[in-house]
Formats: structure tokens, C-alpha cells, sequence
């Protein structure tokens, strides 16, 4: 069955990205939440139409860790797509102060055995790797989305913003400067792979922009200094040998998702007993308790400057 607006009810909006906005739906004939994400486009309807055909194969892309596609329809020269309502959102807001070992096993073991999906039964690399991009329920689940499926969309989204926070591999990086868009392998997303487990570690982007004088200068650490590591204190030497297979500058010295799931990191995750429904509770309460805190902090300024 093909969804359409007039079977949607819309509430609360759920974030917005550099591209479009995300809302919360209730499909009304199924009574199932979902999340549609609108993408604002200047095309031709034949372009639309390319599009909607081309995102048609996310139906084939049913695993556990890919968050499910229930849709896509256009309206004048918007895109709206309907996936699947992830309702502990995604991990970026959930990082707190940094993860713990335990329940970084699980998040990273979810991210590997779906990028391998991806790239064996589909044929599609990720492309854009990086925790805005995974998301978590209060079952514990964790799903990727926002894969790159879709040349048409691909190429109608203005890539202008490479830099502030690029989850890109460096040779991608170099690539864009030289204008070369065909540098991309599967290894590059095994390095923003490597680059999104340190920003969970940390609890923020690990090249924070107030640390640079400038994007250029925060490019060239990423593209000539040595790639950051888990911080010893907190992780354990599996964790940090993990790490380091995926970011290597090389991209053929980097791991491949079969080596990565059989690194003793992800081996002893398949053992060890982790309570990800109560991390993802704990994880909800400090990330609104932060949020409460920042919006009575707004308001006392507001009241100061009158
Ligand atoms: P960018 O535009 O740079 O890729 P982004 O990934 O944050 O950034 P969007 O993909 O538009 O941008 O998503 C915006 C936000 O909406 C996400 O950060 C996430 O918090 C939320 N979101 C997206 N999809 C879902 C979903 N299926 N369920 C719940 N929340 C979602
Ligand atoms: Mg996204």
C-alpha cells in the first residue's frame, strides 16, 4: 500500500537537520506512529519522480538494525518520507557525558552488523555515518538511518557545509577539496564509524570548532594529524585496539566489517549481560533534565536584558 498526507495526523516536531525537518505522524488507517522527514527541493516533477522511485528499495531494506521505511510520497517540491518512530531519538542527544564500555559494545555491535547488511545484501555504502544518524528506542533497539540510497537525492542535496562537524574520512575530505567525488569506499565509513564511537565516548564532536581558529584548520587535523583515541581511563585496551582499526588515515589499512566483528570487543559483547532499556531511561532523563536546565537559564537572561 502507498501512504499519503490526508492519511497522516501530525504532532510534535522531532528535530531538524541541515536539509529538512522531522515530525512525528500517527498513520491513521494503522494507528502506527511514524517519523516524516520533509526535504525542501527545487525540481522538475521527472526528478521527484526519480526519486520517490529510487528511495522504492528501502522496502527490501528490512533488518533489525535499519530502521524501517514505510513510504515516500512528493508534494509540489517537497519530499516527504516515512520511516519508522524511534522514540528515544537519536544518539547524539544520548551521549550525556560519555558512554560506558558495556552499552558502547552494543551500540557499536548494532552500527556494524547494519552497515554489513547494507553493503553485502544491498550493494549500498552508508555515506553518512554519525550519531545524528542513529537512533535508539526504549526496547534498547539501535537503527541507522539516513543511508545513501537515492542518487537522484544525493545529487539534488546542496553539500555545502562540509566542515564544523565532518564525520568525513580524511581522503573524502581532500577528495571535495578537489572537487573528486569518486574517492568514496565502504572503508570511509568505517572511519566515521571509528570518528562517531569517540564522540559517543567523549559525549561531544571529538574536533570541537572553538578548539581551531578556523574549519580550515580543523580539516587539516582531521585530514594530517593523528586520528583521537578512546581516552585510557574509561576503556578498555579491546575498546581502544577497536577504535584505532577503524580510524586509520590509510583507507586499505582500515578493518573491514567482518574483521570488526570478530575483534575480541565485539566477540565479548555477544556475552556480557548489558541493560540497554535502562541506559536508554537514564540516558532520556539527563538529556531532558539538560534541556530544562538550558531553557530556565535562557529565560533568566531574557528577564535580566528587560
Ligand atoms: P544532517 O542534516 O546534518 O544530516 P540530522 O541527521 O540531525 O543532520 P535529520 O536527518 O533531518 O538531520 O534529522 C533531524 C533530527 O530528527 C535527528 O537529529 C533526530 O534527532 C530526529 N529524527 C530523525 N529521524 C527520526 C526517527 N525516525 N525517529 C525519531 N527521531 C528522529
Ligand atoms: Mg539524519
Amino acid at each position: 500500500f502507498a501512504i499519503n498526507m490526508t492519511q497522516l495526523q501530525l504532532e510534535e516536531e522531532l528535530g531538524r537537520g541541515n536539509y529538512g525537518t522531522v515530525k512525528k505522524v500517527l498513520h491513521k488507517p494503522t494507528k502506527v506512529y511514524m517519523a516524516m522527514k520533509e526535504i525542501r527541493l527545487e525540481l522538475d516533477q521527472s526528478k521527484l519522480n526519480a526519486i520517490i522511485m529510487e528511495l522504492d528499495i528501502l522496502h527490501r531494506a528490512a533488518a533489525p538494525e535499519i530502521v524501517d521505511f514505510y513510504g515516500a510520497f512528493f508534494i509540489e517540491s517537497c519530499v516527504y518520507y516515512c520511516m519508522e518512530y524511534m522514540d528515544a531519538g537519536s544518539l547524539d542527544k544520548l551521549e550525556g557525558e560519555g558512554i560506558p564500555e558495556g552499552v558502547l559494545g552494543r551500540i557499536t555491535g548494532s552500527m556494524v552488523r547494519g552497515l554489513k547488511f547494507l553493503k553485502d545484501d544491498m550493494q549500498i555504502i552508508h555515506r553518512d555515518v554519525k550519531p545524528t544518524n542513529v537512533l535508539v528506542n526504549r526496547k534498547g533497539e539501535v537503527k541507522l538511518c539516513d543511508f545513501g540510497v537515492s542518487g537522484q537525492l544525493e545529487r539534488s542535496l546542496a553539500k555545502t557545509n562540509i566542515g564544523c562537524q565532518s564525520y568525513m574520512a580524511p581522503e573524502r575530505i581532500k577528495g571535495e577539496s578537489q572537487n573528486n567525488l569518486g574517492t568514496y569506499t565502504v572503508s570511509s565509513d568505517v572511519w566515521s564509524l571509528g570518528l562517531s564511537m569517540i564522540e559517543m565516548s567523549l559525549g561531544h564532536y571529538p574536533y570541537p570548532p572553538e578548539t581551531y581558529a578556523n574549519v580550515f584548520a580543523q580539516l587539516t587535523a582531521i585530514v594530517h594529524g593523528d586520528p583521537p583515541e578512546l581516552p585510557e581511563e574509561r576503556y578498555s585496551d579491546d575498546a581502544r585496539d577497536f577504535v584505532s582499526r577503524c580510524l586509520h588515515r590509510v583507507p586499505e589499512l582500515r578493518a573491514t566489517y567482518a574483521e570488526l566483528l570478530d575483534h575480541p570487543f565485539l566477540v565479548e559483547d555477544q556475552t556480557r549481560a548489558v541493560d540497554m532499556p535502562g541506559w536508554v531511561a537514564q540516558a532520556i532523563d539527563y538529556r531532558d533534565s539538560k534541556q530544562r536546565e538550558q531553557l530556565e537559564k535562557q529565560q533568566q537572561q531574557h528577564q535580566q536584558q528587560q
